[in-house]
């Protein structure tokens, strides 16, 4: 049978209702990247692999999560749904929505959503709404919205998302025939964690591929659950994990906890150095995809991280292509020269 997205490969091990009608663009099923120049750098004799969530319909791994909540919502004849974003989870659930004959509505933080976002959500036809506030505010208005109007909450507050989520874990260890050692991934509102977490463990007790242990990463600029405290004015060139009280907080801490993992913050510039170094090796993700892997990297030159004999899996969240502007901002512009072979060889000689 052809690939037909991550209900149809693992409804078994997903807990879905019987009336959920798959609605899907086929999502999931990413590869897994070697990086054997990042591995060498990092001190060799270790396995490093991207698994690569850009590369999902939408270029973003909340593609996994949306399948089942708006399939869901479709099974029981759900017209209108509504979320709030930082950029991807609205593009995500405007493309499904869409796909399902579902009105969509989005609330993002004014000025602060990456424009190969906002762009997608735009396209796919949903109802965007700009608020001056945080997503903090916005995602604490669209759960009040979802109460007290008949439209769906699909943010990863929606169990279904979280459901649809650790089909990635499932397909780390298919791939790999076991867990890695370590998983790596950025931590926003925290759902993506938790979703690997419950993915791992689920699969452990089914066909023991034991679990990873789970280094959660945030910004500096916005890391409550490594501060211990919400954070009302969070900033990261990062905007996918710019939240200052995470949903899933508490089990974001449990998962590290129980993983033998921790949670850890790295500065924007370990980020961005870490964008342009997984580019190097061509693998191009957006600024807070490069998250899990600058914390591994950070660690490991602080000392407290020692690759050797090591399998490590780093989780890009989400494609380069979805924030261009980071790249103008931090990368050189292309040189403008006269049309002449003398000025083209000046140029490439230089
Ligand atoms: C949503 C998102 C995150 C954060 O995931 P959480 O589940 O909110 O922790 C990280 N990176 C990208 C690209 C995202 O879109």
């Amino acid at each position: 049978m052809p690939y037909a997205g991550v209900i149809q490969r693992y409804r078994a091990y997903m807990d879905l209702p019987d009336h959920t009608r798959p609605i899907t663009l086929l999502e999931g099923a990413t590869p897994l990247i070697p990086l054997p120049r990042l591995a060498q750098d990092l001190g060799g004799e270790c396995e490093i692999y991207a698994k690569f969530e850009g590369l999902n319909p939408t270029g973003s791994f909340k593609d996994r999560g949306m399948t089942a909540a708006i399939s869901e919502c479709a099974g029981r004849g759900v017209q209108a749904v509504i979320c709030a974003s930082t950029g991807n989870t609205a593009a995500s659930a405007a493309a499904y929505a869409a796909r399902a004959g579902q009105r969509c509505i989005v609330l993002i933080p004014q000025g602060k959503v990456a424009a190969g976002k906002l762009a997608g959500a735009v396209a796919y036809g949903a109802q965007v709404i700009q608020i001056d506030g945080s997503f903090d505010d916005a995602l604490t208005l669209v759960v009040s919205l979802s109460q007290k109007y008949p439209i769906a909450l699909v943010n990863s507050l929606n169990p279904y998302r979280l459901e649809g989520q650790k089909t990635a874990a499932f397909e780390i260890c298919d791939d790999l025939g076991a867990a890695p050692d370590w998983l790596c991934l950025p931590v926003g509102n925290a759902g993506n964690i938790t979703s690997y977490w419950m993915g791992f463990q689920q699969y452990d007790s089914l066909k023991h591929t034991g679990r990873p242990r789970i280094l959660g990463v945030q910004a500096a600029g916005s890391a409550p659950l490594v501060l211990g405290r919400p954070v009302e004015k969070p900033e990261t060139v990062a905007t996918a994990i710019r939240i200052g009280r995470p949903a899933r907080g508490e089990q974001a801490l449990e998962a590290a906890e129980q993983s033998g993992g921790r949670i850890i913050a790295v500065s924007d510039d370990d980020i961005l150095a870490m964008q342009r170094r997984l580019a190097a090796e061509g693998v191009w993700v957006e600024p807070a995809s490069a998250a899990g892997l600058a914390g591994l990297a950070q660690q490991v030159q602080a000392g407290q991280f020692d690759v050797r004999g090591k399998r490590i899996v780093g989780i890009c969240t989400g494609h380069g292509l979805k924030d261009p502007e980071i790249i103008a901002k931090t990368m050189d512009k292309p040189l403008l020269v006269t049309p002449t072979l003398e000025a083209l060889a000046e140029v490439i000689n230089r």
